[in-house]
């Protein structure tokens, strides 16, 4: 008998050295081989006879081996195995050109089952080409008993296909599962009830079938399970998460009508619905005295600064402080001038605390100085980078704390943050900040639903008037020269241009920095000579990039050639092209933040996706961008197209396959959320479900949670 938690090779047939080849596979347990699922299946289940057969079809035979030569082919030091297989109706001949371990059993009068394509050779001769092949005895052939191979399950049926790696393939993959589906004790991690609601097999069934299903439908069913599982378990661990969050206290804001009012008045611009929408949510939020848990969702330029002000300036007219936190120098630096120019400076005091800067409303300070002053309550509002997160860094009286950007923090620099926590009164009642975290990153709803299920969310999805779209065009092969002049004309009226290199693979002998070299110098001799060019790679230390991104913003670069390692994370109005290399490698949500860094000035501006892909698929992804600057739009249509896996790079998230699959199926992530609530409801510590409780846990360390 095996156990879930047993390593592999607690199974007698798994070598300590096979063991070792499937870590790579992040196998280690009996529970990990056999949720280690396959990708697709090979369909194997039509039987013919060697008489029905024709070209180019998938089918399985029997029949019984009537002559083995193997020899070997001098050049390629390969061994050729060929043999004949006679089943009453014809003979036909199967050819393998390695050696694979269960070939040297093959043998003439062996009865044996064939599964694979049927090729033609040079002669129009119908023959196997590597098929798939087990042995079967003698009653099996005579009573023509159809269905899977008895062993490996390699033939006569729907063949699992998984993920391999060096040494490990899917042929020993399938025989290993097998057998170790028979000796494994099952445990449900799911209730047996909520499997019942909602019409999903049980463990037992649900993991024989994924792997040896006898048809699609039914390996859809099993699928379906188990990405509820992960579903159900991501939900249960975030509205855990919330529920413990809740339990906090912090300060209630209440909402300041005159104060709001005013400084909306006073803006040069009128907020635009989303924005009013979502301001409304936050100051409702910190009204409670629960604290907020909130991420505010907002393209590259609908307004989430001026929505985080607002939500600033209720709580600092309370008289208690603001810290926000930017990943960079130069987006705090941003922030601080946004911030200093949105309020009265000799009513409020507003600092900047980044490595390089120390000042307080616009007049350096010592940082000392600015540090005492966060502590004993007389600063407002603190705006930094990570600078902020030291230990010498504490305040009187911190009631909300803003994130920008905030995948680009770790977990655990959050946290620290959450637990600067404010003495009130007989110093017992301790609070928490409020929380609002901000990205630019569109992510659609339910996505964020699933993999932020701990948090609140607003949206902005909504942009200020008189934006001018940027005008964008897929390019092929064929335009390129075209393009070229255009953009000599735009630089030659004053404005500059981006080009972005997709990162060069990594099977290419070529390390990034010298493909990006060379591609800059074939830019800058042969098409732009007449102008200058900068050039930005990932292997720059951050000191020289930002010297060329300095001087890109101070125009002495027309051009700024980039790899897309690089975050071009700066603002330069005059910048009106984009131009993106290989358009086809990036997710649309990636090259709609590329085009981002054009169009903010009133200049229009303009976005060139080169490729030299022109599937059907590619042309309609590509499309896509030139019909909407919308970010969700773009967003909603990536998930379609290509599945959640590209949101993940940015969401820090480690979820398997079977989840990200299932991250586009919103109905399955609702119930799941409604199950987990229930189950949270009735048994938050899982008392009564240790199995799931391990379970969750195991995930957990797995993967990055919000
Ligand atoms: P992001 O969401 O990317 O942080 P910002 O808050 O920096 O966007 O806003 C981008 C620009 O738009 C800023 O210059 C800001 O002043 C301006 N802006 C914000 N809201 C509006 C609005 N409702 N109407 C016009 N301009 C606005
Ligand atoms: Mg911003």
């Amino acid at each position: 008998m095996l156990h879930f938690d047993d390593p592999v090779t607690k199974f007698p047939k798994i070598t300590q050295a096979r063991a070792k080849k499937i870590q790579t596979l992040s196998i280690y347990t009996v529970h990990d081989l056999l949720y280690h699922f396959p990708f697709r299946y090979e369909d194997y289940s039509i039987f013919k006879t060697i008489g029905e057969i024709e070209a180019n079809e998938t089918v399985t035979l029997q029949g019984i081996v009537k002559k083995v030569t193997r020899s070997r082919a001098f050049r390629r030091k390969m061994t050729i195995t060929e043999a004949y297989i006679d089943d009453h109706t014809g003979t036909i001949k199967a050819v393998w050109f390695n050696v694979f371990g269960p070939l040297r059993f093959l043998a003439k009068n062996k009865y044996v089952q064939i599964s694979g394509k049927v090729s033609l050779d040079k002669k129009n001769k119908l023959y196997f080409q590597h098929p798939n092949f087990e042995l079967i005895n003698k009653h099996q052939f005579e009573s023509q008993k159809k269905g899977a191979g008895s062993q490996l399950a390699a033939t006569g049926a729907l063949i699992p296909i998984y993920p391999e790696t060096r040494g490990i393939t899917s042929y020993w993959l399938r025989a290993m599962v097998k057998k170790i589906l028979l000796l494994v004790q099952f445990v449900d991690p799911i209730p047996h009830e909520i499997l019942k609601t909602q019409k999903l097999p049980p463990i037992k069934k649900a993991l024989k079938t994924i792997h040896f299903p006898s048809s699609l439908e039914e390996a859809m069913t099993a699928k379906r399970r188990f990405a509820f599982e992960k579903l159900f378990m991501m939900q249960f661990k975030a509205l855990s998460i919330k529920q413990q969050w809740e339990k906090n206290k912090a300060v209630k804001i209440p909402f300041s009508k005159t104060t709001i009012t005013s400084f909306v008045k006073s803006l040069p611009f009128a907020l635009t619905n989303a924005q009013r929408k979502v301001a409304w949510q936050i100051i409702k939020d910190i009204e409670k005295e629960q604290p907020m848990n909130r991420l505010l969702e907002g393209d590259v330029g609908s307004g989430k600064t001026v929505v985080a002000a607002m939500a600033a300036l209720s709580v600092i007219t309370r008289k208690h402080q603001v810290a926000l936190l930017a990943p960079t120098e130069v987006l705090a630096l941003q922030h601080f001038k946004e911030f200093l120019s949105l309020f009265n400076s000799k009513k409020h005091s507003v600092a900047l605390l980044t490595s390089a800067h120390s000042k307080i409303n616009g007049v350096g300070s010592a940082r000392k100085t600015l540090i005492s002053k966060l502590r004993n309550g007389s600063i407002d509002i603190v705006i930094g980078t990570h600078a902020l997160l030291q230990q010498s860094v504490s305040f009187k009286d911190l009631a909300l704390v803003i994130v920008d950007e905030q995948h680009r923090f770790g977990v655990k620099q959050r946290a620290y943050l959450q637990q600067q926590t404010i003495i009130i009164d007989d110093g017992q009642d301790k609070k928490i900040p409020h929380f609002l975290t901000m990205t630019a990153t569109p992510i659609p709803r339910t996505l964020s639903l699933a993999i932020f299920g701990n948090l609140e969310l607003s949206i902005i999805d909504e942009y200020p008037k008189g934006r001018k779209k940027i005008s964008t065009k897929v390019i092929s092969s064929q335009g390129r020269e075209q393009i070229y002049t255009f953009i000599k004309k735009e630089i030659c009226s004053g404005r500059q241009a981006f080009i972005i290199y997709p990162l060069v693979s990594e099977t290419s002998k070529m390390s990034e920095v010298k493909a990006a070299t060379e591609e800059h110098r074939t830019l800058q001799e042969k098409i732009f000579p007449e102008f200058k060019s900068g050039l930005l790679h990932g292997k720059m230390k951050p000191k020289e990039k930002e010297e060329i991104m300095r001087q890109f913003k101070n125009g002495t670069y027309d051009l700024l050639v980039a790899t897309s390692v690089v975050e071009v994370g700066i603002d330069v109005p005059n910048a009106t092209v984009m131009v993106i290399e290989g358009a086809e490698r990036f997710g649309l949500a990636q090259l709609h933040q590329f085009r981002g860094r054009v169009g903010r000035s009133a200049y229009q501006s303009y976005c060139f996706l080169f490729t030299s892909d022109n599937t059907p698929l590619t042309t309609r992804r590509l499309r896509v961008m030139e019909q909407t600057n919308n970010g969700f739009k773009i967003a909603e249509a990536d998930l379609k197209l290509r599945g959640p896996g590209q949101f993940m790079g940015t969401l820090q998230s480690g979820l398997p396959d079977i989840a990200m699959e299932s991250l586009t199926d919103v109905k399955l992530i609702q119930t799941s959320r409604t199950e987990a609530q229930r189950l949270l409801a009735f048994d938050p510590h899982l008392k009564k479900f240790p199995s799931l409780k391990k379970n969750i846990k195991k995930m957990e360390m797995t993967t990055h949670w919000e």
